[in-house]
C-alpha cells in the first residue's frame, strides 16, 4: 500500500465515524454491525481512509467512477454550473439540462432522442415501467431471475436477486423468465449457441403462456452486472428484439450499470447494433459526481407523450448541477477516447490475465466480460462447478469470500465482492501500468481462496 497523497491531518476521523454509528442507517446493513471505512479524500482511481490507506479502487464505487475520482474537468464543469444556476424547477428549461439531453442523444444508439430524467437507477427503472405501460396499454414486465433493477417498489419488484425478498409481496404484474447463463445453464446447454438459442425458446414459450397481448415491456440488462457479469452470447439481444417486435412489446434496456462506456462501447447494446425501445441509464452518464439517471426513448414513445402528458416527475429532474456533470463527462469519454480505452483494456490486458488465472487456480471457475468490466467466478472445484459459497450465502457460510476479500485489501485493492464472484470494475481511466498492478493483487489473493478447492 503506497503513501497517501491527502493531507489527513486536516479531517475529523473520529467525529465521522462516530456520527455515523450514531446517526446513520447505511443501505442493506445492519447499524450494529457495520464498520464504515472512512475515506476523506480520492483522486483518479485511488480514494483515501482516516487511516491514510491509499486504495486502489478497482469497483469504481458502485461501477459508477468512469472517469476516476476528482476528475478536474468534472470538479470545474460543477463549480462553473454551481455559480450560474444551482436549481431550478424541471418544467423550466436551461442550458445544462438541455446540452446534457442533446449529447445523451448523440451517444445513444439511432433513433433514441428524447430523455426524461431522474436522479437515478431506480427511478429511471419506474418511469420506463410506466411508459412502457401507458404506450401500450398493457401492464405485465417481463424480467430476468438474474437481474437487479434498483432498490424501490417497483424496481426492486422487478427484480430477480434475492435483495427482492424482504420486500416481497411487492408489486403486482410481473413475470420472470430464465436469461443465458453460459457457464450455468439453465437449459443443460453444451456451448453458447445453444444456450442463446434456448434461452430464446424459453422466453418465446414465457410470452406465450403470459399472454403476449398482457405483456408491455421486457426489461433486461444487457449485460447482467450485479447478478454475475452475464454477457449474452451472440445473438440473444436481437432475438429478444426480434419477439418484442413480433408481439408489440416495448424493449428496456437496463444499461444503469454498463452504460457510458464500461463495457467498451457508448452502451453494452452496440455490441450487437440491438436498439431497444428505452434505454435506462444513471451511473457513467456523469461517473456519479451528482445524482443523476434517465430513459431515453425512441420516437415511438416519444410521440405517445407529444399530446398526452406524461403522468409522471421529480422535483430534481434534470438537475442542473448533476446535468452539467453530465456534459463535462461526456466530453471526457469523447476527449480522452475513453470508451476505446476500455475496449482495448479488456481485450489486451485483462482478458489474458483472467485466463492465465484460470489455467493457474483452482479456485477459479470461470472468467467473463466485456470492455473494463468482468467477473472471476470461485467455485470449490472446476469439475462439479461447486460454487465456493452456496447461494445467496451470508454469515459464516460466506467466510471464504470474505477472507478473499480481506485478502485483496491486504495488498490495498478494494474488491467488489458479490456472491461467489469478484467483479472487476476499474475507473476507465486507469493505465495498463495500474491495471496491471491490480491484477496482480488479485492474483496473488486468489491464492487464498485455492485453499478451500477440493482439488
Ligand atoms: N439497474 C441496474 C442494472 C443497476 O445495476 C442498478 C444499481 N446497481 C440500478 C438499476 C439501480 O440504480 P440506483 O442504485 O442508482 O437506483
Amino acid at each position: 500500500v503506497r503513501e497517501s497523497t491527502v493531507d489527513v491531518e486536516r479531517a475529523v476521523p473520529s467525529q465521522a465515524r462516530r456520527d455515523d454509528r450514531r446517526h446513520i442507517l447505511h443501505s442493506w446493513s445492519s447499524h450494529a454491525k457495520l464498520e464504515p471505512t472512512v475515506v476523506v479524500g480520492a483522486q483518479g482511481v485511488h480514494f483515501v481512509d482516516e487511516e491514510g490507506r491509499r486504495w486502489l479502487d478497482f469497483s469504481s464505487q458502485l461501477v459508477n467512477v468512469n472517469v476516476g475520482h476528482q476528475h478536474p474537468r468534472l470538479v470545474e464543469a460543477i463549480r462553473a454550473q454551481a455559480d450560474k444556476l444551482c436549481t431550478i424547477a424541471p418544467y423550466h428549461a436551461n442550458e445544462a439540462t438541455s446540452e446534457a439531453a442533446r449529447l445523451i442523444a448523440e451517444v445513444a444508439p439511432d433513433g433514441l432522442d428524447r430523455v426524461f430524467f431522474t436522479n437515478g437507477g431506480a427511478e429511471a427503472v419506474e418511469n420506463a415501467i410506466r411508459m412502457a405501460r401507458l404506450h401500450t396499454g398493457r401492464h405485465k414486465i417481463l424480467t430476468a431471475y438474474r437481474s437487479y433493477h434498483g432498490a424501490t417498489a417497483g424496481a426492486i419488484a422487478a427484480s430477480g436477486d434475492p435483495r427482492r425478498w424482504p420486500s416481497e409481496p411487492g408489486a403486482p404484474g410481473i413475470a420472470r423468465f430464465w436469461g443465458p447463463y453460459p457457464y450455468r445453464s439453465s437449459f443443460h446447454a453444451a456451448n453458447e449457441r445453444e444456450e442463446c438459442e434456448r434461452a430464446l425458446a424459453h422466453l418465446a414459450d414465457t410470452i406465450m403462456v403470459e399472454g403476449p397481448k398482457t405483456i408491455a415491456a421486457i426489461l433486461i440488462e444487457s449485460v447482467v452486472g450485479a447478478n454475475g457479469v452475464l454477457v449474452p452470447p451472440d445473438g440473444y439481444l436481437r432475438g429478444v428484439r426480434e419477439l418484442c417486435d413480433a408481439h408489440g412489446i416495448v424493449m428496456i434496456a437496463d444499461e444503469v450499470m454498463v452504460g457510458f462506456g464500461r463495457c467498451g462501447e457508448w452502451f453494452a447494446v452496440d455490441h450487437w447494433n440491438v436498439v431497444p425501445d428505452l434505454i435506462t441509464f444513471a451511473k457513467g452518464v456523469n461517473s456519479g459526481y451528482v445524482p443523476l439517471g434517465g430513459v431515453i426513448m425512441n420516437e415511438a414513445i416519444s410521440a405517445t407523450f407529444a399530446e398526452r402528458a406524461y403522468p409522471g416527475g421529480l422535483t430534481y429532474a434534470g438537475h442542473p448541477l448533476a446535468c452539467a456533470a453530465a456534459v463535462a463527462c461526456i466530453g471526457i469519454y469523447r476527449d480522452e477516447d475513453l470508451v476505446t480505452h476500455a475496449r482495448r483494456l479488456g481485450k489486451e490486458v485483462i482478458a489474458p490475465a483472467l485466463l492465465a488465472m484460470l489455467e493457474r487456480h483452482p479456485s477459479v471457475g470461470d472468467v467473463r466480460g466485456l470492455g473494463a468490466f468482468w467477473a472471476i467466478e470461485l467455485v470449490r472445484d472446476t469439475t462439479t462447478r461447486e460454487p465456493m459459497v452456496p447461494f445467496n450465502a451470508a454469515g459464516a457460510d460466506n467466510a471464504p469470500m470474505i477472507e478473499f476479500a480481506n485478502a485483496c485489501k491486504q495488498y490495498g485493492l478494494w474488491p467488489f465482492v458479490a456472491s461467489n464472484r469478484l467483479h472487476l470494475a476499474p475507473p476507465l481511466v486507469i493505465d495498463e501500468a495500474t491495471l496491471r498492478d491490480g491484477l496482480a493483487i488479485i492474483d496473488e489473493a486468489l491464492s487464498v481462496a485455492d485453499r478451500h478447492c477440493s482439488s
